[in-house]
């Protein structure tokens, strides 16, 4: 698949030095329990500047509590996690600061209802980077056309499909500057229709190489779009590697049961 605007990542993968932030994402050893519930029980993974890694697994499985820890929605049981180069489980961390790096995009789109689109956009980064009203407008209107709704601009929330709800919800996430993007089943709430568009941003945005941490249930975008496919179940990645082989070959159990359900 093209991936030339890609930095060399086997480059990346062998640089020896630890004090060099080779990985973009870099969790270890992360644990984390709701009480009794040991929902994630030791996680390694990381994702490379430009990468796109894919998260699959059963519902249940903990994707959404790993996603939540990477922006310290959740707070960690146990374990590191450095976003940049930057340590985010550090206790003296400025959250604030951390999350403005990371951009999420949830399976509800969460937008203001009496805002327009291009409002929805502008609204974080006038409250969170302080931006003016001009600068936040520009930046707003650059990314609505990044994800195709030029023409949206000043529609609201209930004057749009789910697929443009959905795509003003990542442009407000751009908009905001972040170094890596997380995605937590951004497709699932839509009608089957609508998913193609979204899926088209997300692989446009892949191509511009911004990191990319995906939970995903469309395996066909985790083939043609991932660099690398994460399996999880009961709270640790059981296998990983490129999607050939984890989706087309898997060496594990489990993940031939869930494949075998999903696709
Ligand atoms: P997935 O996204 O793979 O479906 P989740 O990370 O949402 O899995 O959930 C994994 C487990 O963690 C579930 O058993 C869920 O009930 C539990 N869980 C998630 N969030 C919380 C929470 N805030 N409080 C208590 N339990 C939670
Ligand atoms: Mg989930």
């Amino acid at each position: 698949k093209p991936d030339k605007t890609k930095p060399d990542k086997t480059k990346l993968d062998s640089a020896p030095q630890d004090d060099v932030p080779v990985s973009a994402i870099d969790i270890s050893g992360l644990r984390k329990a709701f009480g009794a519930n040991e929902v994630l029980r030791g996680i390694d993974l990381r994702v490379g500047a430009g990468e796109v890694v894919c998260v699959i697994g059963p519902s249940g499985s903990g994707k959404s509590t790993l996603l939540r820890c990477v922006n310290l929605l959740e707070e960690p049981s146990a374990g590191t996690v450095r976003v940049a180069g930057a340590e985010i489980t550090d206790p003296d961390v400025d959250i604030d600061a951390v999350r403005r790096r990371i951009g999420m995009v949830f399976q509800s789109f969460n937008l203001f209802p009496h805002l327009t689109a291009v409002g929805n956009v502008e609204i974080a980064q006038r409250k969170v980077l302080r931006r003016g009203r001009a600068e936040a407008r520009r930046v707003a209107l650059e990314n609505l056309e990044r994800v195709g709704l030029a023409d949206k601009v000043g529609a609201y929330p209930a004057q749009l499909s789910g697929g443009q709800r959905q795509r003003v919800a990542i442009a407000r996430a751009l908009a905001m500057g972040p170094s890596v993007m997380l995605f937590d089943e951004p497709t699932s709430a839509l009608d089957p229709e609508l998913v193609g568009d979204v899926l088209g941003v997300m692989r446009g945005l892949a191509e511009t190489g911004m990191t990319m941490l995906v939970v995903t249930h469309e395996m066909g975008f985790a083939r043609e779009v991932a660099d690398r496919v994460a399996f999880m179940d009961g709270g640790l990645v059981v296998e990983e590697g490129p999607p050939a082989r984890v989706i087309d070959d898997p060496s594990h159990e489990r993940t031939r049961t869930f494949l075998s359900r999903v696709l």
